[in-house]
């Protein structure tokens, strides 16, 4: 099988992610900072080790501003429900997944906030202003669209977010770990949301928020954080007052050992690569009688979205199936988007590259597509 829905999750995972967890299962064993044994401490050092790691490779000094997760959605549940105050206003983009929409959305359902959404195409600064209110507080953005992996003006929309006071929340999930972290952004961020089993190849279950700070925040989910016990609320401090409950220490090793494996792969050239590979495929595909691209960046994100004449997304998907290729169609959780691409209902077929994809595998792609008859 060619496989082209990283962006959905990366596949197949490195063999030193595989055997971090297949030890981590067999030798460490006990539950993280849940007592005094030696099970139990080699599991806590392995999360220590683990939220190092990733605060090293985002750029932030402080291990205990990183708050592991299941994954990105949960994430984002978590940087929005803590902080919204009632009667905030927030902006989100065009681009956001239903991670973020849904959770906005549900908020304006109870009466707790209302939302507007700004357009990440043409002059950004320009919507974005178009849309606030006295009351806008929270800024939500995706700098990179899971549909057309086009980016935002990222480092525009952040400076511009804090110089209006806004709380910045980024989603990171097509973002973090395609190159090196934009520190820049990071700095000015006050929380990222990021999977771990997407392009820091860790495996599912895994993922973090970056908080930078847990003043003012509300706690998220309630439950054992293996300190404090006598306190009813749960603590103050990061990152226990957001690990409610038993972490997943496998996934929160695999995840350690997918950056270790970018890092050493190069993150630069991860960027390279991606670029050159997402260069090539759109090059290729736009050569094919009656396939629409979307998106029309070049170095974009390793992310193309295209649409064959006639034929309806998830049937072009069931037919590449049939010839070995894995790609998705259909909205790809992010509807705001599809309406501005004008791709709504429907929505597109993805095909999405990792850092073990070739131009072989666009080309077989390309074939498969030009070739009607055998897809
Ligand atoms: N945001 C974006 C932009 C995504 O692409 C995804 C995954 N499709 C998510 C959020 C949700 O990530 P997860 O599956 O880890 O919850």
């Amino acid at each position: 099988m060619i496989y082209l829905d990283n962006a959905a999750t990366t596949y197949p995972k490195p063999r030193d992610v595989v055997e971090a967890v297949s030890d981590c299962i067999l030798r460490i064993g006990g539950n993280p900072g849940r007592g005094a044994h030696a099970a139990s401490l080699r599991a806590a050092e392995a999360v220590y080790d683990a939220r190092c790691e990733v605060a090293d490779f985002l750029g932030v000094s402080d291990p205990a501003s990183i708050i592991f997760t299941p994954n990105a959605t949960f994430a984002l549940n978590l940087a929005i429900s803590c902080r919204v105050r009632c009667g905030d206003h927030i902006l989100i983009s065009d681009r956001e997944h239903n991670a973020a929409f849904r959770p906005v959305v549900r908020l304006m359902e109870t009466g707790i906030a209302d939302y507007s959404v700004y357009s990440g195409s043409g002059d950004v600064l320009a919507n974005i202003r178009k849309k606030e209110t006295k009351r806008t507080s929270i800024l939500i953005c995706n700098p990179v669209s899971n549909v057309t992996g086009n980016y935002l003006p990222i480092r525009e929309i952040a400076a511009y977010a804090k110089a209006r006071g806004f709380y910045l929340i980024l989603d990171g999930a097509q973002w973090i770990g395609h190159g090196a972290p934009d520190r820049d952004v990071v700095g000015l961020a006050d929380a990222i949301a990021v999977p771990g089993h997407k392009a820091l190849y860790g495996m599912q279950g895994s993922g973090f928020l970056y908080l930078k700070s847990a003043e003012g925040n509300a706690p998220f989910l309630l439950g054992g954080s293996g300190s404090d016990s006598a306190n009813p609320d749960m603590p103050e401090t990061l990152p226990e007052r957001y690990e409610a409950g038993t972490l997943s220490t496998p996934a929160i090793v695999s995840l350690a050992a997918g950056i270790r494996f970018i890092r050493r792969f190069g993150v630069e050239r991860i960027s390279e690569r991606e670029a050159r590979l997402s260069n090539y495929a759109r090059e290729s595909m736009s050569r094919i009688k009656g396939v629409t691209l979307y998106g029309n960046e070049t170095n974009g994100s390793p992310v193309l979205s295209f649409r064959v004449k006639d034929v309806p997304p998830e049937e072009t998907a069931r037919r590449l199936d049939r010839a070995g290729i894995a790609v998705r169609a259909g909205l790809h959780c992010a509807p705001l988007i599809h309406r501005a691409l004008g791709t709504f209902p429907e929505g597109t077929v993805r095909a999405s590259f990792g850092i073990f994809n070739t131009e072989d595998d666009v080309d077989a792609l390309v074939s498969a597509l030009s070739k009607q008859s055998n897809i």
